[in-house]
């Protein structure tokens, strides 16, 4: 058996929003097995000494896509083969990994295979250094809508419907939605996608369109609990939040023009929001250098929506201080920034005046939760997996204190220590 021992200079356990001192942490194989000022050291341990540093467990990623080898490629993404986009996926989740975040929620693709599946696979065998990955496959939608990256070359017919065919996540009618669930199922889906709305980023829909029947919403979610695995759905407006949560949906990916019904209603029937500040931070705060390099659509979709997304933002922002809704930590970049740098939605939310340790437990303990795993990870406790991170900056004042990041621990393998 390998022994751990880590003294931790100051101390964030992803429960509790204070930092302790003199905290010493003992790890044996791939588990936290003692917490505390009064932990000694285990004889034969190995000694890791982060008394320099904040220790925090490792943190989640609870919306990330990581298709993509650089952000200006994603609206070519068509040209990159599901071979390359399965080895972009392990070499993203490398790069978080080493930004001290060890568990990325991988929210869909499209990829008509199940690369993402192999690469969590190969992860979790150990096969490379990279974040674990807790997989939806694919974001289930229609012909034209937000799932549809042959929408990028609308203006070529036919080489449109030539691509189109091939995603084959795309389709129409109650027998196609539930055939489609139980084949993520078989093939190891962790939990569903669908793409429930329009949205900002593809460019001939609008973020309030309700891309899905109600009979086919329905096949999708009771089809899903069925196999017990739990539905998201990317949806920005009230009306099909609401819509969706009468219908049983586990969850709701941005939820950027929602209400405080919405919000009333999450809460009654506990439905998490993951809700991604950083790609719309452009217009909430209307930085017109930063919104001149996302695509034409996508700016003026912004401009229309702009006072509504105020609104909401200010509304959401509400929430996670009044801290009774479920409410994650999600960065879901895509086209501006590199899908790794996992890091910057912790800016968002320190701009928007959240506290860091509220941040934090978004990204630590919160996200455990919606992933279904709050037994395994997001705290630092005795018994959870040895995920820890650990940071040289002052993560309370320095609002971009977790852009660098000095020691990285995975189910007790260090991949990061800069203090050696
Ligand atoms: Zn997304």
């Amino acid at each position: 058996m390998s022994k751990k021992f880590i003294k931790c200079g100051k101390f964030f356990d992803g429960l509790n929003e204070v930092l302790r001192t003199n905290v010493n942490i003992v790890v044996e194989d791939d588990i936290i097995r003692e917490v505390g000022e009064d932990v000694v050291c285990p004889e034969g341990a190995e000694v890791i000494d982060l008394s320099g540093l904040t220790v925090t467990p490792g943190l989640i990623d609870a919306h990330i896509h990581l298709d993509t080898l650089h952000h200006w490629l994603f609206d070519s993404s068509y040209l990159i083969s599901d071979e390359m986009k399965t080895l972009n996926i392990v070499h993203n989740a490398e790069m978080a990994l080493q930004g001290g975040f060890t568990t990325l929620r991988y929210i869909g693709s499209g990829l008509r295979t199940y690369g993402a599946i192999d690469a969590r696979n190969a992860i979790n065998d150990g096969v490379f250094p990279a974040s674990r990955l807790i997989v939806s496959p694919h974001g289930m939608g229609i012909s034209g809508g937000h799932s549809d990256s042959s929408s990028s070359i609308a203006g070529n017919f036919y080489l449109s419907e030539e691509l189109e065919k091939q995603l084959n996540f795309m389709g129409n009618g109650v027998d196609f939605y539930k055939t489609y669930v139980r084949k993520e199922v078989k093939y190891g889906a962790d939990f569903i996608k669908i793409m429930a709305s329009g949205g900002f980023a593809s460019p001939n829909d609008d973020p309030c369109d309700c891309q899905l029947d109600d009979d086919e919403l329905r096949a999708i979610i009771d089809t899903a609990h069925r196999l017990n695995k739990t539905v998201t759905a990317h949806v920005y407006s009230a009306e099909i939040a609401k819509n969706l949560i009468r219908m049983g949906i586990d969850g709701i990916e941005h939820g950027s023009l929602i209400d405080e019904e919405t919000c009333q209603m999450m809460l009654d029937n506990d439905v998490y929001l993951c809700c991604t500040f950083q790609p719309y931070q452009e217009a909430v705060h209307m930085d017109e250098e930063k919104l001149a390099t996302k695509s034409p659509h996508f700016q003026r979709k912004l401009h229309k929506y702009v006072d509504q997304l105020r609104a909401t933002r200010k509304l959401v922002v509400d929430k996670i201080l009044e801290g009774k809704m479920t409410i994650g930590y999600g960065t879901d970049m895509v086209s501006v920034y590199e899908c790794w740098e996992c890091w910057r939605e912790f800016h968002t939310w320190r701009e928007e005046g959240i506290p860091a340790l509220r941040t934090l437990r978004a990204a630590t303990s919160v996200n455990a939760k919606i992933l279904g795993l709050a037994d395994q990870i997001g705290s630092i406790e005795p018994g959870k997996k040895a995920d820890i991170s650990a940071w040289h900056r002052d993560i309370e004042n320095d609002i971009e204190a977790i852009s660098e990041c000095d020691f990285v621990m995975k189910e007790g393998v260090v991949y990061k220590n800069c203090c050696k």
